[in-house]
């Protein structure tokens, strides 16, 4: 596959503001597959798990056609399995819809009358793309005041999702107040046998796309150590204490936890500088160069550094926490061993995380092997995670990374 850059979509000067403002520089594998198929109004079916920029993938050709539309309507609407994930999706739109006319509502309802009305009154107003949660939209919608006649796309996102959840029926009742004609884009983390009979009913001729999750290069030593919160900061000073590894980069999913580890290892007298998105960009490159110059050994970053920024000859790789998800892990630890040169990786799972870790385990198939702690530290805890069915995105909002603020800024 020929690479693209964002600039070869023909997107309007308004879209690739926000583009730039949300901090993407270079479409990943999924926008670089759908964005052009979507654009030429096509039927997508396509697979691929949180983490991958589906959610822009079909964000950003969707405004495109709004941005083209001669006479406003609402054209777009997106249904998901949870809350959780219509908020999220509602989010990635306001950013990059910022310096766009595109508006959007998200439907998903609280428990008290109050929010059902507020909803109703926004439908009834209008807007060019509706979020939805399927059950709160068919309840809207069986009350007759949505107006769906001109829509264009239909979005069903965590589609496997909304199956295990029993939406099928929903589904297929909210595509009866739908025209016909439309494009339908179908987004799953998961492509099981049950997702097929929805997807012919619902699609025409789609093209499909499948999303393989990535795999830590070869190079790279995976380890990790089993512990209680309460031994993670002590095992985090015995792995850097004495160690002559030029450049170390350390993890944690907030940017609370990493500012108190910046502040722990400066008491133990480890030069350290944290990166986290309360800095200015000013602060942020300072921080980097004597990162990359080696005036600084140890960084310590939230998940804005994961993607995107190169740091060459990474030695170790520790992640205080576990990501939030495969993708997340895979570009942590593939800061280091860049260029087929070797490093290693090593995470600390804490109680909590357990399940989550053997899910990425699965995701990347491999077992990394967990190591045993520090006699110092005393016994950890058993590694017994709980399998889950199936690794689903599931809307978990995930902080510490791209996030949309205010201030434009334009690739150089
Ligand atoms: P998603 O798979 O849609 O949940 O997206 C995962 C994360 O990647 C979100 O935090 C997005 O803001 C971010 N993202 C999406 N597309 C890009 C891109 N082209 N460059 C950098 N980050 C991106």
């Amino acid at each position: 596959m020929d690479s693209k850059s964002f600039e070869d979509f023909n997107f309007s000067d308004d879209l690739m503001e926000g583009l730039y403002t949300m901090g993407y520089d270079v479409p990943t594998p999924i926008q670089q597959l759908v964005i052009p198929e979507i654009l030429q109004n096509k039927d997508v079916l396509a697979c691929a798990q949180t983490g991958t920029g589906k959610t822009a993938a079909y964000l950003l050709p969707t405004l495109q056609r709004i941005s083209e539309l001669k006479i406003p309507h609402t054209s777009v609407l997106i249904i998901a399995p949870t809350r959780e994930l219509a908020h999220q999706i509602d989010q990635s739109f306001q950013g990059l819809a910022y310096f766009t006319h595109a508006s959007s509502i998200a439907i998903y309802g609280g428990n008290d009358g109050m929010s059902f009305e507020r909803e109703k009154k926004a439908l009834m107003e209008g807007t060019s793309v509706v979020i939805a949660t399927p059950g709160r939209l068919l309840s809207h919608l069986r009350m007759g005041y949505v107006k769906f006649n001109l829509l264009d796309t239909l979005i069903l996102d965590e589609a496997d999702k909304m199956l295990d959840m029993g939406f099928s029926d929903d589904i297929v009742a909210i595509t009866q107040f739908l025209p016909e004609k439309r494009q339908n884009l179908l987004f799953s983390a998961t492509m099981p046998a049950k997702i097929r009979p929805l997807a012919k009913r619902m699609m025409k001729d789609p093209v499909e796309v499948n999303i393989a999750i990535s795999k830590p290069a070869a190079g790279i030593t995976q380890e990790a150590y089993v512990v209680h919160d309460a031994q993670k900061a002590k095992l985090l000073l015995s792995l850097l204490e004495g160690k002559d590894i030029a450049s170390i980069l350390i993890f944690a999913s907030t940017k609370l936890v990493v500012k108190s580890l910046e502040k722990e290892l400066q008491r133990a007298n480890i030069s350290c500088n944290a990166i986290h998105s309360d800095l200015t960009q000013e602060r942020r490159e300072e921080v980097l160069l004597k990162f990359r110059n080696r005036n600084v050994p140890v960084l310590i970053a939230t998940d804005i550094l994961s993607r995107g920024i190169d740091v060459e000859n990474i030695g170790l790789v520790i992640n205080y926490d576990v990501p939030g998800d495969a993708e997340d892990y895979v570009h942590r630890v593939g800061r280091t061993a860049r260029a087929e040169t070797t490093g290693r990786a090593v995470t600390l799972i804490g109680p909590k995380d357990q399940s989550r870790f053997a899910q990425i385990e699965e995701l990347i198939e491999t077992t990394v092997p967990k190591l045993e702690l520090p006699a110092e530290l005393g016994p950890g805890p058993e590694w017994n995670p709980l399998k889950k069915k199936s690794f689903g995105g599931g809307g978990g909002f995930k902080g510490g990374k791209r996030r949309f603020n205010n201030k434009p800024k334009r690739k150089a």
